[in-house]
């Protein structure tokens, strides 16, 4: 089987993060890791990148984490990959199958609904899943769903406090037929807790992760010992 890493955070784009990429990339391949998806938090949730800078660079310093991460991953062998995590006032959404290109394409995208947001990704051939929906959190001030607009669920997040909200996204996913799906949401070195998902093939690229996602073709999801 191979494992993969679905949401981490690098102290390079995301505020709340003190794990640079290099760091996270060292961490993960020393786990036993094949695979990790960096998901740092975009313009409408923590992000480190001052939003006074123009669109195009932003996204330069937005996509600097998973850039870092990745020219480590090369030097050591780990494949890693890029998404992110869009939040729309509390509730947040990984996104995967977008790159650097898109997000100068698509400058607009911080002025339209998520809903239209989530359209777009579609549109482009991406997915959407729901982080920790049922986080409790002083940060969160309602439950929101999308299950429309949505082709996964985060059913186990090693951030989450209490297992309830983990047992509630279990619930989610399977009333909506939605994709289950496992994360760290990493922010920092060490820590217990590493969860991911586990598959029979190896994901090299997003493409392998957005079908997988698509054809609920995850063998298991992982939780460390
Ligand atoms: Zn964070
Ligand atoms: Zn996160």
């Amino acid at each position: 089987m191979y494992r993969t890493e679905t949401h981490l955070h690098t102290s390079e784009v995301s505020a709340c993060a003190s794990a640079s990429g290099r760091e996270q990339a060292e961490q993960y391949k020393s786990l036993g890791y094949d695979t990790i998806i960096v998901t740092d938090h975009f313009y409408n949730g923590n992000t480190a990148v001052d939003r006074s800078l123009s669109w195009d660079k932003w996204v330069d310093g937005f996509c600097l984490g998973y850039e870092h991460t990745k020219a480590r991953g090369d030097e050591i062998g780990l494949n890693v990959l890029f998404g992110l995590e869009y939040g729309w006032n509390g509730s947040d959404f990984l996104t995967y199958g977008i790159d650097k290109q898109w997000l100068k394409d698509n400058g607009d995208i911080i002025n339209i609904s998520v809903q239209e947001f989530c359209d777009r990704v579609h549109k482009h051939g991406g997915i959407i899943v729901q982080a920790h929906p049922f986080r409790k959190a002083d940060y969160i001030s309602e439950i929101k769903l999308l299950p429309e607009y949505t082709d996964g669920v985060e059913v186990r997040n090693a951030g989450n406090k209490e297992k309830i909200y983990d047992d509630r996204a279990l619930w989610y996913a399977e009333q909506f037929g939605l994709t289950k799906t496992a994360g760290s949401d990493r922010h920092h070195i060490g820590g217990d807790k590493f969860y991911g998902v586990l598959t029979g093939y190896e994901i090299k690229d997003i493409s392998d992760y957005i079908r997988a996602v698509k054809e609920n073709d995850i063998a298991e999801l992982y939780i460390s010992p």
